[in-house]
């Protein structure tokens, strides 16, 4: 495919994904150059300026800004939306292909981030230049705000910057590869630590020591057995139940040293009305009943996402999608969910691109998103 046949959705692509913008956390896979969000956001604000919207960047951690546009109509505001993808991308280490080319092959577009995210991104950024020219926009009532967030593949800082600093929107579409259907609810995922402490000895007197690793091997069981089961009976209709997962385990400083601690980390996904503090509780609880002594602390947590599929304005853009769905990953919609705003997923290119190996996204499809949220954003003014 050459060049002059790229449609407009797919050359924004391309610039876009032709601008590295790994999310630092871990191994990003590439010079520190490399990372951060900062051009990409400006690339991303310019566009916007130009598409007519007041734009701001807001940094959230240093070199790491948000990009925020906003598109209001000349009448009174009656209606706020929230398009919101995120401007980073996962590491590049273990790639197959040029991560940065852009290369347009048998209908594909290349490269990290083609799906996951920056292909949802150029599809809105088109769809709201196209739509705010309009004059069913100008006269309308919809005030929409586009904000590229930083962050996403790790932590998740400009979504939490922007859901406590942002208006409250009447709906917020975060933009995630999602095969074009609306993800309106994902479990909860809160990593918990259990510590046991011993006494230390010499491994020669062992009973001069409390042993923290073996004591920790009656919690390890209780943990599976017993208290897992109780928590999965917190179950979602579509979403399934809790779970819990014992995961690493650390113990012992030396061979010949009895272990003073050990710690066991799990991993729990959850489901609403549980919280990952109420787990923590239900958890001591437990611990106290059986005798078990262990200190449980929640590491982190990122909240469940459960919008109701009845909200007006999801069922207004429902027809317009491939359908409503639950997801099994976490995303920013969950953070904006929290402060009460209703919040889903959608985008087009698929889940089972992002994070590969040889990422891509079908043009097609970025075509048919563009035009998709071009229909949202016509059904909601
Ligand atoms: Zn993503």
């Amino acid at each position: 495919m050459t060049v002059s046949v790229l449609s407009p959705t797919a050359k924004l692509l391309r610039q876009l994904v032709r601008i590295p913008s790994v999310n630092p956390h871990g191994q990003p896979g590439v010079s520190v150059s490399e990372t951060g969000e900062r051009a990409c956001a400006e690339a991303v604000g310019q566009f916007l300026r130009r598409a007519g919207a007041a734009v701001a960047l807001q940094e959230v951690l240093p070199g790491r800004p948000n990009v925020i546009g906003v598109f209001k109509p000349r009448g009174k505001v009656t209606r706020r939306l929230l398009l919101a993808p995120h401007t980073d991308t996962v590491s590049v280490s273990g790639m197959t292909i040029q991560p940065f080319a852009a290369t347009v092959s048998g209908g594909k577009l290349y490269g990290r981030g083609a799906s996951d995210t920056k292909g949802p991104l150029a599809a809105m950024l088109r769809a709201l230049r196209e739509f705010t020219v309009s004059a069913a926009f100008r006269r309308g009532g919809l005030e929409i705000t586009f904000a590229g967030l930083m962050g996403e593949e790790a932590g998740n800082h400009g979504a939490r910057a922007w859901a406590r600093q942002g208006p409250r929107y009447d709906l917020a579409i975060i933009g995630e590869p999602t095969e074009w259907r609306v993800v309106h609810a994902h479990k909860g995922c809160a990593w918990l630590t259990f510590t046991v402490s011993g006494r230390a000895a010499h491994a020669a007197t062992p009973a001069a020591g409390v042993n923290a690793i073996t004591a920790a091997t009656p919690l390890l069981l209780w943990l599976e057995q017993i208290m897992a089961p109780r928590l999965a009976k917190f179950t979602h209709p579509s979403l399934g139940p809790t779970t819990l997962a014992i995961t690493t385990i650390s113990g012992g400083t030396k061979d010949n040293i009895i272990p003073d601690r050990c710690e066991i980390h799990a991993d729990l996904r959850y489901t609403p009305p549980l919280t990952a503090n109420r787990a923590a509780r239900l958890i001591r609880a437990g611990l106290r009943q059986r005798g078990l002594r262990a200190t449980v602390s929640v590491n982190s947590d990122n909240r469940p996402l459960h919008t109701p599929a009845d909200n007006a304005l999801v069922r207004a853009i429902l027809p317009h999608t491939r359908g409503l769905t639950t997801a099994p990953w976490f995303c920013d919609a969950a953070l904006f969910g929290a402060r009460g705003i209703p919040a889903v997923a959608l985008g087009p290119g698929s889940i089972r691109q992002a994070h590969t190996a040889a990422e891509f996204i079908r043009l097609a499809d970025l075509e048919r998103g563009k035009d998709g949220y071009l229909e949202i954003l016509a059904a909601l003014v």
